[in-house]
């Protein structure tokens, strides 16, 4: 099948830990690359944010990725990339009419490709699929006057979600805030994100260290949580804990909420064995995941949380707040710990409890690979995309035509 996937601001070809680059990237650039080897004709519409940018990326057989010329071809923060839309789902059009690569589904990912995709897809009759990945009500909820976002974000998302042809809603959390937001269940299809097996595997290189760790992995914005997991770790003596993500290493110290975190871990008198490691390329996660003893996520809310799961398939237990996709992913007393959010002790505790189990680390670290393996495979999130892509589309095929 010929797939549409817009991602305007997450390319699946960006470096992963900035600002606006997470889990969306991931999770783009792995469900397209599952579906092309799957056999289907994936096209990437991302955003072009840097002149030099060629207008085609063949990314692999069956992935190419198009950088879409709207707005200046410059970095531009998400939350103030609405203006641009008409203008990129204007060029979709165009596109999708004259190079003779028609979609025959669209799927967008986040609100406003959600839009771009659905103003360019009813113009020529394609269906749409819309994964949101964040919701307005919710991150307005946790950061209040704070948050950027447009401000009739929720209004958007609400019509998006009655307009487009299927939902899909990557945890049973986010499906109760959609239908609390009105969005009828019956347009919604739960598929959580895939981890990649293959590279998030235990064995393999590992980052040295000569103590205990503890991992924390994520973008460097509030609401992941990680001034928790500092204060938290006064509670876990001798254990060190390595904070990855945000910009690289050396520029650390131009960030705001880097340095907001390194004055808190010297507040603490956590120094010599806390400590910010910048962004670290993708292909080198696997031996940072591997090398800790737990891999601690602390949002205050989370729409999916890939580096739960990329934990879990390296075979790492996870320490996780109550929130979001974390109630799926991880299984409180099996797989690891779930604590409230914003609950320095209650997750020091917990972290300290693991940490001193040898054999209750074992027993959760075999069950979180085993979970990881059988629920989480890309295999598995492409075979139940395909099918919505293929109901929503009409497609019948052949092997299933009754005579
Ligand atoms: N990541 C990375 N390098 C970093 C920090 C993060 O490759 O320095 C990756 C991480 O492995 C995961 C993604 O970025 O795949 C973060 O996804 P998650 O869903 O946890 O958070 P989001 O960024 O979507 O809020």
């Amino acid at each position: 099948m010929r797939i549409a996937m817009i991602s305007e601001h997450a390319s699946p070809l960006a470096v992963l830990g900035g600002e606006d680059a997470g889990g969306q990237n991931t999770h783009v650039a792995e469900l397209s690359t599952a579906l092309a080897d799957a056999g289907h004709d994936v096209h990437v519409y991302t955003r072009r944010d840097d002149g030099t940018l060629p207008l085609h990326v063949p990314v692999r057989p069956g992935v190419t990725v198009v950088h879409v010329p709207a707005g200046p071809p410059d970095t531009v923060p998400k939350d103030q990339l609405l203006p641009y839309m008409p203008e990129f789902s204007r060029w979709l059009v165009e596109a999708w009419e004259g190079d003779g690569w028609l979609p025959e589904v669209v799927h967008a990912h986040f609100w406003m490709s959600g839009l771009a995709g659905l103003t360019a897809g009813r113009k020529l009759g394609l269906p749409v699929v819309l994964t949101y990945h964040a919701l307005g009500t919710v991150k307005r909820r946790y950061q209040g006057a704070r948050d950027t976002s447009p401000p009739r974000r929720v209004d958007y998302e609400r019509a998006l979600g009655r307009s487009v042809d299927r939902v899909i809603a990557q945890s049973g959390d986010e499906v109760r805030e959609l239908a609390r937001m009105g969005i009828p269940r019956s347009r919604m299809s739960v598929i959580p994100s895939g981890v990649d097996l293959t590279a998030f595997a235990p064995t393999g290189p590992v980052v040295p260290g000569d103590r205990r760790r503890v991992l924390s992995v994520g973008r460097l914005v509030e609401r992941k949580g990680f001034g928790d997991v500092i204060r938290a770790m006064r509670l876990v003596p001798d254990a060190e804990c390595v904070v990855v993500g945000g910009p690289p290493h050396r520029q650390l110290d131009t960030d705001p909420e880097a340095r907001r975190l390194t004055d808190l871990i010297a507040e603490c008198g956590l120094t010599d064995r806390v400590r910010l490691a910048g962004a670290v390329p993708r292909e080198e996660m696997p031996a940072w995941y591997r090398s800790a003893d737990v891999l601690v996520a602390a949002p205050w809310y989370e729409p999916f949380g890939l580096t739960p799961l990329e934990a879990m398939a390296c075979g790492v237990p996870v320490v996780g707040t109550a929130v979001g996709g974390l109630t799926d992913t991880v299984v409180p007393g099996l797989t690891g710990d779930l604590v409230p959010a914003r609950d320095p002790r209650s997750l020091g505790a917990a972290v300290q409890r693991l940490l001193t189990d040898r054999v209750r680390r074992t027993a959760y670290a075999t069950a979180a690979l085993d979970r990881a393996r059988t629920r989480y495979s890309w295999q598995r999130t492409a075979d139940q995309m395909a099918d919505v892509y293929a109901a929503v589309s009409r497609v019948t095929e052949p092997s299933r035509v009754v005579a």
